[in-house]
C-alpha cells in the first residue's frame, strides 16, 4: 500500500510538471506547424528546399502527438461520467483496434452475457483499451493473438489480502491479453512509471501504461498484470459495477497472482 501511495504521488507530481510544460510546448508547436504550413503552400512546387520544410513539419507533428499524450496523461478529472455498458465500449473500438494491429495479429473478443454497467468516461476506456492493444502488438513483432476478455467478477475479502483491493465487491473485468514477448520481473516493476520504456527512441514515450493506471484510479478501479517471457502477457483491469447483476454468472476463480499493482 505504501508503494502504491508512493507511485500515485510521483505520478501526481510528474503530471503536474509534465502537463504544464505540455501545454506551452502545445503552443509553440502551433505556430511551427503554422508558418510551416503557409511556407510550404507558398513555395514553388519546384523549391528543393520544399523537402526541409516537409521535415520541419514531420517533426513538428511528431512532437505536438507526444504533447497531446503528455496532456492527457496530467489531465486529472473524469470528464465525462456517465453509465456505460462495458461491452459496447469493447464492441465499438473493435474496428479501430483490428486496423492497430495489424493484419499479421488476430484479435479475439469474448464478452460477458451480462451486461457490464459502470459508471465511467467511455473515451478515457478506449484510451485504455487503445494503448494495452498498442503495447500487445508492439509485443507480437512476428504476430499472434490479441485476446479481449470482459467478465462479471465478485472480488472477495480473500482476493483483498493478495492483491491490495481495498474495496470487495462487484466490478467488470476487461482483459486484454497477447501471446507476445512478455516481460521480466525487473521490467514488470517498472511498467507504470512514467517515461518508463524498454522500445526504442522515437517508438516508446512510456506514458501508454501510466496514462491507464491514471485512469483507472480515477474510476476507483485497478490493475493486474500477469506475464511471462516468451509467453505472453495480461492485463486485468476491475472497475466496479453500477449495479450488480451476478445472480447469474458462476464464481469466477481467480488466477494466482504472479505481480501487479
Ligand atoms: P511505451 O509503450 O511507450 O514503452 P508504456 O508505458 O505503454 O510505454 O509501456 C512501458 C513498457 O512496458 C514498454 O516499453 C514494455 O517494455 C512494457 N510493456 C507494456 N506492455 C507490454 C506487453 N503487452 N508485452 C510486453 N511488454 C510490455
Amino acid at each position: 500500500l505504501k508503494m502504491q501511495l508512493a507511485q500515485s504521488q510521483k505520478m501526481e507530481a510528474i503530471g503536474r510538471l509534465a502537463g504544464g510544460i505540455a501545454h506551452d510546448f502545445n503552443n509553440l508547436l502551433t505556430a511551427i506547424i503554422g508558418y510551416g504550413s503557409f511556407l510550404k503552400t507558398n513555395m514553388d512546387k519546384e523549391n528543393p528546399l520544399i523537402a526541409y520544410v516537409e521535415q520541419i513539419l514531420s517533426s513538428a507533428e511528431k512532437a505536438a502527438n507526444l504533447t497531446q499524450q503528455l496532456l492527457t496523461f496530467s489531465r486529472k478529472q473524469i470528464i465525462n461520467p456517465k453509465p456505460v455498458n462495458l461491452n459496447e465500449i469493447v464492441k465499438k473500438i473493435e474496428g479501430l483496434l483490428i486496423r492497430l494491429i495489424g493484419e499479421d495479429i488476430e484479435l479475439k473478443t469474448k464478452l460477458a452475457d451480462e451486461e457490464l454497467t459502470v459508471i465511467a468516461d467511455s473515451g478515457q476506456i478506449e484510451q485504455v483499451l487503445m494503448n494495452l492493444a498498442t503495447n500487445a502488438r508492439d509485443a507480437m513483432r512476428h504476430g499472434g493473438t490479441l485476446i479481449i476478455e470482459t467478465r462479471l467478477v465478485e472480488l472477495t475479502k480473500e482476493y483483498k489480502k493478495t492483491h491490495d483491493v481495498e474495496a470487495p465487491g462487484v466490478y467488470a473485468m476487461v482483459s486484454v491479453s497477447d501471446t507476445g514477448a512478455g516481460m521480466d520481473e525487473k521490467t514488470k516493476e517498472r511498467i507504470f512509471e512514467p517515461f518508463f520504456t524498454t522500445k526504442e527512441m522515437g517508438r516508446g514515450t512510456g506514458l501508454g501504461l501510466a496514462i491507464v493506471y491514471g485512469i483507472i484510479k480515477q474510476h476507483n478501479g485497478y490493475i493486474n498484470v500477469y506475464s511471462e517471457p516468451g509467453k505472453g502477457t495480461t492485463f486485468r483491469i476491475y472497475i466496479p459495477i453500477a449495479k450488480p447483476e451476478l445472480k447469474e454468472s458462476e464464481p469466477i476463480a481467480l488466477p494466482v497472482p504472479t505481480g501487479g499493482t
